[in-house]
């Protein structure tokens, strides 16, 4: 009799258990990150990567193939365009454009609306252009630069959509900004940040992408490494966030070589997140590093390390969940650092 009240009590407080709505405080992050996979980033970058795609040149053919294959993707995900209805497209008009001719080309949108937060924006953001095709006809694939961030930000997108479908999405909204133009001048993330979708005051951060895919120069012995610039530049905080999490869920080796002021590659001033940082948005870039294929028709999909992309994009993930999540924005506690002309 009494073994039987007891099972009763410990069915039914099971029961009770599995009731209670489950939070952003009680859900198991690492379930979602998990739902970012090599087999699936390898499924997309051998399209999006794929000669069809002619090299993305901005305002070519195949940079439009490549707008429209995101959009899709989007759309398949479920994950709505903050422009409404069936429009993913920010125009970028040609005109913009200060160096040669270039066509009207478009920034890609996606966007994931905050619980509790919406108007405070995290922008997660790659290019997705690349340098088209040589005067010899051969297609620059540019499957690390910048596929391989690209191909992330579906992924990141896929599982920020997961948490949502379980009650347990991002407290401040996510803007997935795939930028155009950034190999012509990082010119879509200019024309993003002049004229942007949501205030910039009320932007928190950005994560920025560009080139995740690869093992660079001389880190053949870093093991899980990724390059880490500019996460101190303007928030402590900011830098302090994204340690704690690699800390807490990875344990990757994030390399700060290229974070120094004084070194002369200058890579803070180089990718779509310098648009973002000049305006005091505290930002992160993720990079691997130069390599013998960078900017050459031999950055192909074959050559990806897709179990490093892998936990890079998940290093990317955690720390959005992060950014998107916790109860203050990334305070800014440092001036902003102007490019010497
Ligand atoms: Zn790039």
């Amino acid at each position: 009799m009494k073994k039987v009240a007891l099972i009763a009590l410990a069915v039914s407080l099971a029961a009770c258990k599995s009731q209670q709505p489950k939070t952003v405080e009680t859900a198991d992050v690492m379930d979602y990150a998990n739902s970012i996979t090599s087999e699936e980033l390898k499924e997309h970058l051998y399209i999006f990567a794929s000669d069809e795609f002619e090299g993305r040149d901005t305002g070519e053919p195949g940079q439009k193939m490549a707008a429209e294959y995101l959009k899709k993707e989007y759309k398949a995900l479920g994950i709505p365009s903050p422009l409404g209805g069936d429009d993913y497209f920010q125009e970028v008009p040609g005109s913009y454009f200060t160096r040669g001719t270039v066509k009207d080309t478009e920034n890609v949108v996606a966007f994931i609306e905050g619980s509790t937060l919406p108007d405070e924006i995290l922008v997660i953001s790659s290019h997705y252009d690349h340098v088209g095709i040589d005067d010899q006809g051969r297609i620059y694939n540019g499957a690390d630069d910048d596929g391989s961030g690209t191909v992330a930000i579906l992924e990141i997108a896929e599982a920020f959509k997961k948490a949502k479908e379980d009650g347990v999405g991002p407290k401040r909204s996510i803007l997935f900004l795939n930028v155009t133009g950034e190999e012509k001048g990082l010119v879509g993330s200019k024309y993003y940040s002049e004229n942007p979708i949501f205030p910039l005051a009320q932007t928190v951060a950005n994560l920025n992408i560009d080139m995740i895919g690869r093992i660079g120069e001389g880190m053949e012995d870093a093991g899980d490494y990724v390059y880490l610039i500019g996460s101190d530049k303007l928030s402590t905080d900011l830098h302090e966030l994204s340690e704690m999490v690699n800390n807490k869920y990875l344990n990757m080796n994030l390399d700060y070589t290229f974070n120094d002021e004084n070194d002369p590659n200058r890579f803070y001033y180089r990718s779509d997140h310098y648009n973002f940082a000049k305006h005091d948005i505290p930002i992160i870039f993720y990079f691997n590093g130069v390599h013998e294929d960078y900017h050459k028709h031999t950055d192909t999909p074959d050559k990806i390390e897709y179990d490093l992309l892998e936990k890079r994009a998940k290093l990317v993930f955690l720390t959005a969940w992060e950014v998107a999540n916790r109860a203050e924005r990334p305070f800014v506690d440092k001036p902003t650092l102007t490019e010497e002309q």
